[in-house]
């Protein structure tokens, strides 16, 4: 897929993200590899209206995380954190959204450094994910404007954890990180966990009110 297609493909994410309230107030930031090497990632500029993305919106970044030569516009804050999902797990398009129920759950679980989700159906639409019995962990970060720490943190949790597939992490009161082997896959893990993410929180709302009330 060329650049254009890749802007046009992230601008439809931004579209759906913001429509659903995953991408409010010019939050999140979408990317997508358009070249291996050296490696050069489109990525959304800071500050914009998700729902309203232009395909000018984006600027290219090389593997530090710096706009490539001739690029004059500047790329969100968070913009490592897209290059090190491409680096550390091949990633070509890297998601980012903040929604209510993953900001809640990422507070809720932040003391046990993330939580489990099994035994739900969605689950399926994980790339490799056979069967609605399987289950996966989410990792929490706490947050910080310390980019290049966080960065280092989601490493160190790779690094700590081989046996463990990695499909996305939260970071605390902030919002989800997922990606995939392209614009269509990363998207889908978006949609697939914030499904989740709002199930789960419904479910444990639930669990504290009273039955329904019966008719006699
Ligand atoms: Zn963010």
């Amino acid at each position: 897929m060329n650049d254009s297609n890749l802007r046009e493909r992230l601008v439809e994410c931004g579209q759906l993200f913001h429509s659903r309230g995953w991408s409010v107030g010019t939050s999140s930031n979408y990317s997508a590899v358009r070249r291996e090497d050296p490696l050069e990632i489109t990525i959304t500029v800071s500050g914009k209206d998700k729902g309203k993305l232009d395909v000018s919106d984006f600027v290219v970044v090389g593997q530090d995380g710096s706009p490539v030569q001739g690029e004059s516009q500047k790329s969100s804050a968070e913009t490592m954190l897209h290059v090190k999902a491409v680096q550390r797990l091949n990633a070509k398009s890297v998601l980012h959204t903040h929604s209510v129920w993953g900001t809640l759950l990422s507070d809720f679980f932040h003391e046990e450094d993330g939580f489990e989700i099994s035994g739900y159906e969605m689950l399926k639409g994980l790339e490799g994910i056979p069967d609605h019995q399987s289950s996966i962990w989410v990792p929490i970060f706490e947050n910080t404007q310390d980019i290049p720490a966080l960065a280092d943190e989601f490493e160190n949790y790779l690094a700590n954890h081989p046996d463990r597939k990695c499909y996305g992490y939260l970071i605390r009161r902030h919002g989800l990180y997922t990606w995939g082997k392209d614009v269509f896959s990363a998207r889908r893990h978006i949609e697939v966990f914030e499904f989740l993410f709002e199930v789960i929180a419904r479910r444990m709302m639930m669990t504290n009110i009273p039955s329904p009330i019966r008719l006699a």
